[in-house]
């Protein structure tokens, strides 16, 4: 706690003139007033007040300022009358007291809707004296410093919006650089605190990683600058946080090493003596193109003055380099506050009045959408993100939960595909692991790695998710490939032909497939018939194709229609339909089957139990009763479906379709549904000529070691 003659000495040391008597005074009816009030820390109340004006001694900032601080809280908080501060402490102190109190009744009512016409009113009210936002400020930068003991998170969470959205850019407004970015910083604490703590982890393993390298650069600027004669002071300071984390965001930067984030201040006794030490600076360094920036000649709107460069300076390390006079540095750092002192020493008597504030309000009075002014400076939420860095610096960040297989693909997919392993701030971690905060992570690759079909169950992010389900795609598609080959084979050789690839590259256009390996995947996964192909490439030599239409020759006088031969081997039919065997139950001769008339496609025969039927329960007149006709001397051909569970072990399928094959079956189409590190689950089509056929084949898979389960598949 300042005590009373402490915080007297302090303003006398700076401003020799000051009214003693009235610094007194305030203090002691300030304590007297605000009593046994407590704040949130379970401090007494008093020492709130006293702080802020500790904090304007720190701007020099006169007499009536520390006293308006010191009193600031009094008449919205105590007994207190304006009346009695009027009479207390002279109109001077009133009229500031007063702005201040308005003040605190704007920020009360702070509905998020009325934000902006809050900051209308707030603008309207500094505008008389600008030492009433001075007063604001130091008071706003207390109560965040202090934030923490606040127990509503809620609340917390709008004082720091509200920090972060309005009293941060009044700061940097008025030129008042430090207090905006310790402002910031701590309204960053409560909007995102996991961004925050992963960047101070970051500096934490930059530092110790660094030594002490910052001292070292400072050292070299120095002795280069002496050598040509300048007398210089050279500052070097880590940025805070926010001020890292907003450079991020805005221009996606990386931060490899400590003197990204520093930076590095060159103080000088003049305007020309800046210009002197810019010139020996780009001598001696590489320039960084782009980034010399001269707001000496033009100064920035709130008065700021300085030159930026950047270069590779010492150790080959990129800085980034602001070169100043004493005085510009002054009013860098303090602004507005700064201009008043200046102005106060040089006597003159100011106006007081801040054009900004007036354009600004202007602004304010004719923009389209008041909102839009406040919305640059506001803060996104992540508050569920984890945010890591790559060796190099760059910020990776990926939802809650994510491992070291995200952290890959986020840097690259090669980098994903590739992965064997990760390093987490240099030691060896499982790539299951979920990753922290301000992790630095690395990952090793190897040139024969392919993605782990495993990795699926514990990635979290979309990208990584989708690489890998795409890698065990193309892997399905290569065991397509070989099994439309077996297909093809096996029905050239039927039609007593040799099959080779180069008989299918002549009949790539007509299927529209780009290469034979397409082709042969087509046919593997059922989207293409092996006998439409043996077709094309030897025309005329089909025999009995399209076993899925039949067309209708004949059928049962049900509609009136007369007879001739029976091509098909069903009862119960229109003649002149297309019958369709479905495609969900696959019906065999000796199944019982149902019709169902289905528009402009004719006839769709299902199995009994087939559960597609439901469908159709309510139009009852689409059913035809049928029934199979005596099996013909030449038997036709039909295909039924099984679903498979086999054991995922080389020559499986060799054994599958050497089973079916023997027992006179033909496998048609082929479809991995499933597929884990131990077991696939297949669907098979298989070419038979009725439903004891498929029975056969069944019982002959099922004894079969390597099959694990084997059924009809229905619906
Ligand atoms: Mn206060």
């Amino acid at each position: 706690m300042i005590r009373q003659f402490e915080l007297v000495d302090l303003v006398k040391s700076y401003d020799p003139n000051a009214d003693e008597a009235v610094l007194d005074r305030a203090y002691v009816f300030a304590m007297k007033v605000h009593g046994n009030q407590k704040r949130a820390s379970g401090d007494p109340y008093f020492l709130h007040p006293l702080e802020v004006a500790g904090i304007l001694t720190e701007y020099k900032l006169d007499a009536a300022t520390i006293v308006t601080a010191l009193l600031h809280d009094t008449i919205e908080d105590t007994l207190a009358t304006q009346e009695e501060i009027d009479k207390l402490f002279g109109k001077e102190v009133g009229r500031l007291v007063d702005g201040v109190t308005k003040l605190t009744r704007i920020e009360m009512q702070s509905d998020h809707a009325k934000q902006a016409e809050n900051f209308r009113k707030l603008l309207l009210a500094m505008s008389d004296d600008i030492r009433v936002l001075l007063v604001k400020l130091a008071d706003r930068l207390h109560n965040m410093r202090t934030l923490h003991f606040i127990k509503s998170e809620d609340k917390r969470l709008r004082i720091a919006m509200e920090t972060m959205e309005i009293y941060a850019p009044l700061a940097e407004r008025i030129g008042m650089q430090e207090m905006k970015n310790e402002l910031e910083d701590l309204a960053f604490a409560q909007t995102n605190p996991e961004a925050r703590r992963s960047i101070m982890a970051r500096l934490e393993f930059l530092r110790e990683e660094g030594g002490d390298l910052v001292s070292r650069i400072k050292k070299e600027l120095t002795k280069t600058l002496s050598k040509a004669g300048l007398k210089v002071e050279i500052r070097g300071r880590e940025k805070l946080p926010f001020s890292i984390w907003r450079k991020m965001q805005h221009k996606d930067v990386a931060f490899e090493q400590l003197s990204d984030i520093m930076a590095f201040r060159i103080l000088v006794g003049s305007v020309e003596d800046c210009y002197h030490a810019l010139g020996i600076i780009h001598s001696t360094y590489r320039v960084a193109p782009g980034r010399f920036k001269d707001y000496i000649s033009t100064a920035k709107p709130n008065g700021y003055r300085s030159l930026h460069t950047g270069v590779l300076g010492p150790e080959q390390h990129r800085i980034e380099i602001q070169i100043r006079s004493h005085e510009m540095h002054d009013i860098a750092e303090n602004g507005v506050a700064a201009h008043w002192t200046y102005k106060q020493k040089a006597g003159k008597t100011e106006g007081r009045q801040y054009r900004w504030i007036r354009e600004l309000l202007d602004i304010l009075d004719h923009a389209t959408s008041p909102d839009e002014f406040l919305e640059h400076t506001k803060l996104e939420m992540y508050q569920d993100q984890v945010f890591c860095f790559t060796p190099r610096g760059d910020l990776i960040n990926m939802p809650q939960g994510a491992t070291p297989v995200d952290f890959a693909y986020a840097v690259h997919s090669e980098v994903g595909d590739r992965c064997v392993g990760a390093k987490v701030n240099g030691r060896m971690i499982p790539l299951r692991k979920e990753l922290r905060n301000g992790d630095q992570v690395e990952i090793l690759t190897s040139k024969v790695q392919t993605p782990s079909p495993t990795w699926e169950r514990f990635v979290v992010t979309g990208k990584a998710r989708a690489r890998i389900r795409r890698f065990v795609h193309s892997q399905e598609r290569e065991q397509y490939q070989q099994l439309g080959r077996a297909i093809l084979q096996r029905a050239f050789r039927e039609e007593g032909y040799e099959y080779t690839d180069k008989a299918l590259s002549g009949v790539l256009k007509v299927f529209n497939q780009g290469s034979t390996d397409d082709l042969a995947s087509q046919v593997g996964a059922g989207h293409l018939h092996a006998r439409d192909i043996v077709e094309a490439v030897f025309p005329g030599s089909k025999k009995k194709r399209d076993q899925n239409v039949i067309p209708l020759t004949k059928a049962k006088p049900k509609a009136g229609k007369g007879s001739s031969k029976n091509a098909i081997p069903i009862k119960g039919l229109i003649a002149g339909m297309a019958v369709h065997y479905a495609g969900c139950c696959h019906p065999l001769p000796g199944d019982r089957i149902v019709g169902i008339i289905t528009t402009g496609k004719g006839v769709t025969i299902h199995t009994i139990d087939c559960d597609t039927l439901e469908t159709y329960a309510d139009t009852p007149e689409r059913w035809l009763d049928v029934s199979w006709q005596q099996q013909t001397e030449t038997p036709d051909v039909y295909v039924g479906r099984v679903h498979l569970t086999v054991v995922n072990e080389p020559g499986v399928l060799g054994t599958l379709s050497m089973v079916i094959g023997k027992n006179g079956g033909n496998i048609s189409n082929l479809k991995i549904i499933n597929r884990s590190q131990e077991f696939y689950d297949l669907l098979i089509d298989i070419e038979v000529e009725n439903l004891k056929h498929l029975t056969e084949i069944i019982a002959a898979l099922r004894a079969t070691p390597a099959i694990d389960m084997v059924e009809r598949a229905r619906g």
